[in-house]
């Protein structure tokens, strides 16, 4: 059984990969290594981000301190890109009302809800196209590596989810901008839908069925 740290500290990511993984992995978290690292995501993409947290948590952990005995490193840089919005937020989804004031660190996602809704208030329905994107990082825990090797071993692995923007918020499910997306196919948002249906389709979903595909080849 493959054992991957999880290197998020987003609590409903971690339980959106643990139930679409299942238990075919064991999966720990930053609660299991007692540290968190403050990685900044200078990144100007979701592979460069999701790179940058795994490589990270891997030299960490490849220091042993933390004598987890996990073999992967496995980090999820995720986000929504608007049609209309030219692709924001983007990487800044987790940050895109904080954007605004120049504050350091995440906005709520009640925040970022409000800041979309504001910026999509004059376009009509049919031109509310948006999809959820999630690039997950591989990388392996390697004693003594040097950060280039671990960087150089890393695995990408994408998924995407189409969609549309709701008027306004529905549903008390999931996280982020779940309240406000309706995946193609459906006429209720991924917050309404709940997570076993949302973790059959969703971006991180498909990124994770690549993920295992790759461990069963
Ligand atoms: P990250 O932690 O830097 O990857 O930021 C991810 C941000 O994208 C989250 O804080 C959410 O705002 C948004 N996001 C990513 N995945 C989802 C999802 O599955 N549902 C809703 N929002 C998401």
């Amino acid at each position: 059984m493959p054992t991957l740290f999880l290197a998020t500290a987003n609590a409903h990511k971690i339980s959106e990969i643990r139930q679409i993984l299942g238990p075919t992995f064991s999966c720990r978290s930053q609660r299991d290594a007692g540290v968190a690292l403050e990685i900044d995501e200078t990144g100007s993409t979701f592979a460069e981000n999701a790179r940058l947290k795994a490589v990270t948590w891997a030299a960490y952990l490849g220091t042993d301190v933390c004598n987890l005995g996990v073999e992967w490193v496995l980090a999820d840089d995720s986000g929504l890109e608007v049609d209309a919005l030219h692709g924001a937020p983007g990487v800044h989804s987790a940050r895109f009302a904080a954007l605004d004031d120049g504050r350091r660190g995440n906005s709520s996602d009640a925040e970022n809800n409000a800041k979309l809704l504001r910026l999509l208030a004059d376009v009509p329905v049919e031109r509310r196209e948006a999809r959820f994107r999630c690039v997950l990082a591989l990388t392996p825990v390697i004693p003594g590596a040097p950060y280039a090797s671990l960087a150089e071993a890393t695995r990408h692995f994408e998924g995407s989810c189409e969609g549309c923007l709701q008027v306004q918020p529905a549903g008390r499910g999931g996280f982020g901008y779940d309240p406000l997306f309706v995946p193609d196919g459906y006429d209720t948002s991924f917050a309404e839908l709940g997570e076993t249906v949302k973790g059959t389709l969703s971006h991180r979903a498909q990124a994770l069925a690549r993920l295992a595909d790759h461990f069963r080849t």
